[in-house]
């Protein structure tokens, strides 16, 4: 087992201040695959203390030599991407085709379109011609708390710490205590790449401990956070007396608004998502709306293809899903699942259980419901877990009301030929992102939710914006620059 006992703090690796180990569980075998220290106040306080200590130096030095550090942590971690690929398959049981690929792939994608973004960022802007002494400086913000989970992990990492110590921020990860090796090698690849001591720097912990400490300390200026609505809410709470700027990326229960005339890959192309990563992404399209014309066809598409998606060995290779990430996610599934039929949602392919021939490992079947209603705890629900649920529609009207009768607001989904459609519920969905028919969003848009989903922006130029603050100055000479 992998001792992974020590923190990243002030340039090296250092013991916790009192010994507390936690075991990081394998979810594919059950067994634990390395030991980390779980951090206390004294380790937060030497974190936050040492970010302090280089907010200065960093926050000033040239825009130019701090991307010139993220050019070289790029190239470091495309040379680790299967290193951290296979961290992650260990930690969270992300196959390991689809680990290395999207996975760590995801934060190299990251880390290329922040340095495209910010070669052209304007850290002082013009007001306007209308006033032409005003103007608008971008600074950062200080010490930032940067507070990750296990489902996307690199994903979530990259999101935060490029831009974040891009801007000139100086920062402390606290990556989840389910999911921390693949951090534990992103901060090698940081100390590799030569960051002054104290940019970055990484503390494990639980959230109760190091995540709270963060929260409330008064030398952390900000917390950007990717997790649940639970934590989101006690993260805003805690952060409250101290009056830090609190970004939120939450969970979501995105629709799918499949009509009748959607190419007829829609169907597929949405069940997959849903399963993707063991259906383990806030962005899953988990509610998906069916025309009624359409609804019996797409209920069997959606069943052949729970039905031909093979679970198994995150270390096996191949296209298939992994287990969920843990005993207590399992635990959760199998009673929605259970919950799904006790209310009386038709169960059309999977169930409760571990799949067949299966004896250990958090494996869940993958699982598809039909005639779901609004007011199913499945339907309300977020799962994060492959479990699909169909719900029929008769009018546009009454498919946009479904999909706004949710808390959320993080990703809703159209399939239709019909361009004014789309672009009337590209409109009108409460979400902070629409995806329509199959379409991804380009690089360099931003990844972020409205309502319970959180209001972060994270990638492209809006995600550096976020890490700093707009000074607004009047009386500028622009004669004297
Ligand atoms: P979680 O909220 O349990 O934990 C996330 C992180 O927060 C962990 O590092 C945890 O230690 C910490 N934490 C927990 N309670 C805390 C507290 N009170 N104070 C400070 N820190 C605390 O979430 P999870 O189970 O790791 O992740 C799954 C959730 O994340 C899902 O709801 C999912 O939708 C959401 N998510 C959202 C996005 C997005 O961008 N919107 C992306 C990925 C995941």
């Amino acid at each position: 087992m992998a001792d992974k006992r020590k923190f990243y703090i002030d340039g090296a690796w250092v013991d916790p201040a009192s010994p507390r180990d936690l075991e990081v569980i394998d979810p594919t075998t059950e067994e634990a695959v390395a030991v980390i220290s779980v951090g206390g106040q004294a380790d937060t306080d030497r974190a936050v203390a040492a970010a302090k200590a280089a907010f200065p130096g960093w926050s000033q030095t040239p825009p130019a030599e701090r991307l010139a550090h993220v050019e070289r942590i790029l190239a470091i971690y495309q040379r680790r991407n299967d290193d951290i690929g296979d961290a992650m398959t260990a930690e969270m049981g992300a196959p390991t085709d689809m680990s290395r690929e999207d996975q760590a792939g995801s934060g190299s994608f990251h880390i290329e379109t922040f340095i495209n973004e910010f070669r052209d960022f304007q850290f002082i802007r013009p007001l306007g011609d209308h006033a032409p002494t005003s103007m608008v400086a971008w600074e950062p913000i200080g010490v930032v708390g940067l507070i990750t989970p296990w489902n996307w992990p690199m994903n979530q990492v990259t999101l935060k710490v490029i831009p974040a110590i891009l801007a000139g921020n100086t920062v402390v990860l606290k990556p989840s205590e389910i999911a921390p090796l693949s951090s534990m090698v992103f901060a090698e690849v940081l100390d590799e790449a030569g960051l002054p001591p104290g940019v970055f720097n990484l503390v494990n912990g639980d959230g109760a401990g190091v995540g709270t400490q963060l929260s409330t300390h008064p030398d952390v200026d900000m917390i950007s956070f990717t997790g649940s609505t639970r934590a989101g809410i006690a993260i805003t709470k805690a952060a409250a007396d101290t009056v830090k700027k609190v970004a939120l990326e939450l969970g979501g229960k995105g629709a799918n608004i499949v009509f009748a005339d959607a190419d007829d890959k829609a169907v597929t192309r949405g069940t997959r998502h849903v399963f993707y990563n063991s259906g383990q992404s806030c962005n899953a399209p988990t509610r998906m709306l069916v025309e009624r014309p359409a609804y019996e066809a797409a209920i069997e598409t959606a069943k052949a293809v729970a039905e031909a998606t093979a679970v198994g060995s995150a270390r096996d290779p191949g296209q298939h899903i992994g287990p969920v990430v843990s005993k207590q996610q399992w635990d959760k599934i199998q009673s929605l699942i259970q919950t799904g039929i006790d209310e009386g949602a038709r169960l059309v392919a999977g169930g409760p259980g571990l799949p067949e021939g299966v004896n250990r490992g958090y494996f869940v079947r993958p699982t598809v419901f039909a005639d779901v209603t609004s007011d199913m705890t499945i339907a309300r629900q977020e799962i994060f877990g492959p479990v699909l649920a169909i719900m029929p529609f008769d009018s546009e009207d009454e498919a946009l009301r479904i999909a706004n009768d949710t808390i959320y607001g993080l990703t809703n989904y159209v399939q239709t030929a019909d361009g004014a459609r789309r672009n009337r519920l590209a409109r009108q969905l409460k979400s902070g992102m629409v995806e329509m028919n199959g379409t991804s969003r380009g690089r360099g848009s931003a990844f972020g939710g409205v309502k319970a989903s959180g209001r972060a922006r994270e990638g492209g130029v809006w995600g550096i914006e976020e890490f700093m603050d707009s000074k607004q100055i009047s009386g500028w000479d622009g004669e004297a620059e």
